[in-house]
């Protein structure tokens, strides 16, 4: 059974068609990459999923719940964690409060604590700023604060929009371990970006998108290898 499958996934906004048709599947404990240029329909594909905006799909089921009526509010109890462009965390309030925010959907108890441990384990930077307001953070912090705060609720499939946006290429590789990391302890997840060559090292199996349609797809190996996509997407 697969951890995420989407079929015939279409957004209009008005008479634009920003997304057209597409259909991917996330293995379990897989990382699938969705990449394209600015304005190919990445984030939309995403809100999409999330039912932040107005979609038509054939099909979109996580392992075998059928979440096409699944309201937006109800997508991450049904465990789909969202990982936001633009990370939109919350300045005014401590990172420890941004990530049990992340957890809203469970009531508190021990198992939210142990939650958030295992984030501190994972990003022991918010562990030593967790009294600091997220507003202080800086940008590869906040980001960090982001992911964070979607793993607080215990996806079962991890959906993540430009985690690499804006940040100097040290800090591009971190986040490269931390999903490295994350896949390594099972977590399916569904990445979508500008950044190709991260994209690449993070997933298995990748989509191209262009004009909202799928391009390409194949591995994120023999991807990496088509001259097309080394001229278009690696500049190379
Ligand atoms: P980026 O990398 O810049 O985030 P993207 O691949 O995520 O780009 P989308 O943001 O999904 O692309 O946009 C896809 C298309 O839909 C673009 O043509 C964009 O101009 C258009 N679009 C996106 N949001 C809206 C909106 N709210 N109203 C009208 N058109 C929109």
């Amino acid at each position: 059974m697969t951890a995420l499958t989407v079929e015939g996934l279409t957004v209009h906004y008005g008479g634009v068609r920003a997304v057209n048709e597409l259909s991917f599947e996330v293995p379990p404990g897989d990382a699938v990459g969705v990449i394209g240029a600015n304005g190919a329909g990445k984030t939309s594909t995403l809100k999409a999923i999330m039912g932040l905006i107005p979609r038509r799909v054939a099909s979109l089921r996580l392992g075998d719940i059928d979440l096409t009526k699944v309201p937006a509010r109800d997508m991450v109890r049904h465990g789909i964690g969202y990982v936001p462009e633009g990370r939109h965390v919350f300045a005014g309030l401590s990172v420890e409060k941004n990530l049990l925010l992340g957890a809203y959907s469970k009531p508190w108890k021990k198992e939210t604590r142990e939650t958030l441990d295992q984030v501190y384990a994972l990003f022991p930077v918010l562990g030593e700023m967790r009294e600091r307001l997220a507003g202080a953070l800086s940008g590869g912090q906040q980001q960090m604060l982001a992911i964070g705060r979607a793993l607080m609720c215990k996806p079962r499939v991890l959906l993540l929009d430009e985690p690499s946006m804006g940040l100097s290429p040290k800090l591009v590789e971190d986040i490269l371990a931390v999903l490295r990391r994350l896949r390594s302890d099972g977590l399916s997840m569904l990445l979508v970006e500008q950044n190709a060559k991260l994209t690449f090292e993070a997933t298995s199996h990748c989509l191209v998108v262009e004009n909202g349609s799928a391009a390409m797809t194949g591995t994120s190996d023999k991807l990496r290898h088509d001259p097309r996509v080394r001229q278009i997407y690696l500049g190379l």
